[in-house]
């Protein structure tokens, strides 16, 4: 079942399994399993987001929301939370690059995110890869002036 924890700990969960309850054993293998595969951060084993609760929560009302770049606010947003779960969705979950299914996936701008504003959200400017995939993606052609051609490249690549 394709799950897992993106860098700022946000859980990663497919559209289908939304509103779905998970069985009290179910969800224990599972954090067993995030525990065993290191996506649980020692640090969180067993406590609660600090970051996460009631005024701290920068998507409290009279929070400090605004006092946030733009673009990491644009990052934090229902949009874009929307528009990486299509991306994921479309893309069965599975990194484009190497195939892995689920994990900590990410959704790349394949024209970068800064440079073309109206492309943020479009679904077909998206690409699912896997952590290792997108490093390896942006050490090779950077985080400016990306391309199509450049995403067409490295999927070519071995
Ligand atoms: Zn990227």
């Amino acid at each position: 079942m394709p799950t897992g924890y993106l860098k700022d700990g946000t859980k990663i969960i497919p559209p289908s399994m939304l509103g779905v309850k998970m069985a009290e054993k179910t969800k224990k293998k599972i954090s067993e399993a995030h525990i065993k595969s290191g996506l649980t951060p020692p640090s969180r084993l067993g406590t609660k987001r600090a970051d996460m609760i009631g005024s701290k929560n920068i998507f409290w009302k009279g929070g400090k929301m605004k006092d946030y770049p733009i673009l990491f606010q644009i990052r934090l947003s229902i949009d874009y939370s929307l528009w990486r779960q299509s991306v994921f969705s479309r893309d069965n979950w599975k990194c484009q690059k190497y195939g892995i299914v689920g994990g900590v996936l990410h959704a790349h701008h394949i024209k970068n995110f800064r440079q073309f504003p109206e492309l943020r959200f479009a679904i077909d400017n998206g690409i699912t890869l896997s952590t290792k995939a997108h490093r390896e993606f942006h050490k090779i052609y950077g985080k400016e002036d990306n391309t199509i051609e450049q995403m067409e490249e490295f999927l070519c690549q071995q």
